[in-house]
């Protein structure tokens, strides 16, 4: 069976992904990431979805000295999480530098050792942040450089890195994940990473939206 590692974070874009894979015939194989997110709630959410698609490995990787690098309202206690949508020009505080590069680095890396032929991210240019490690050129070049830096690439199994959202409204993605089914009910996307989502942050915001513009009811708590 082809196998996938599934950058999961344990949030709604993520999880959409696992749906997509295993409906593309993925073994899926997914890695968690513990960068020292103040939403730590992430990780618990991660270990539920994976634990709900019967996965035989859920591989979590702690790289929280990524907070010694700091830069970031996600893992920096001493810049705050905006509440409201800053100056659309700017990339957002909660933007963690160089993090999609890191992630799909050792993505990369675990899939050749398991002889994983696609690595799934959810990234999506459409209603994302401002981030730039979520644009398409972005994607394009960082699976070139993979297979120049992999044994596996230069030995002609090409990992494929898929992000399967990149094109997709929020409302495009949670409909997608309805049809297939995904367990929204255990993620998480509050930035703020309590029990209960706060409704306010940027990511409730989209995520609120999304459900709405797609006539559904988001199963997650609200304060
Ligand atoms: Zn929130």
């Amino acid at each position: 069976m082809k196998k996938a590692v599934i950058v999961l974070s344990g949030g709604l874009d993520s999880t959409t992904c696992m749906g997509i894979a295993k409906h593309e015939g993925y073994e899926l194989y997914p890695l968690t990431f513990n960068y020292g997110q103040r939403h730590s709630r992430e990780v618990n959410q991660a270990k539920k979805v994976a634990e709900y698609f019967g996965v035989n490995e859920h591989r979590i990787v702690d790289i929280a000295f990524l907070n010694q690098i700091g830069g970031s309202a996600l893992t920096d206690a001493s810049i705050d999480v905006p509440t409201e949508k800053e100056d659309k020009e700017e990339i957002p505080s909660t933007y963690v530098p160089a993090r999609n590069m890191i992630f799909l680095s050792l993505a990369s890396a675990y899939a050749e050792v398991i002889g994983a032929e696609a690595v799934f991210i959810g990234v999506s240019a459409v209603d994302y942040s401002g981030y730039p490690d979520c644009r398409p050129e972005f994607i394009k070049s960082m699976n070139e450089t993979i297979n120049l830096a992999t044994k596996a690439g230069t030995t002609g199994e090409r990992i494929a890195i898929c992000a399967p959202l990149m094109h997709l409204t929020k409302k495009e993605t949670i409909e997608k994940g309805l049809e297939l089914k995904v367990p929204y009910h255990l993620t998480t996307s509050c930035y703020n990473g309590e029990e209960e989502a706060c409704g306010e942050c940027d990511s409730c915001q989209l995520r609120l939206k999304g459900f709405e513009e797609a006539g559904a009811k988001d199963p997650i708590p609200y304060k």
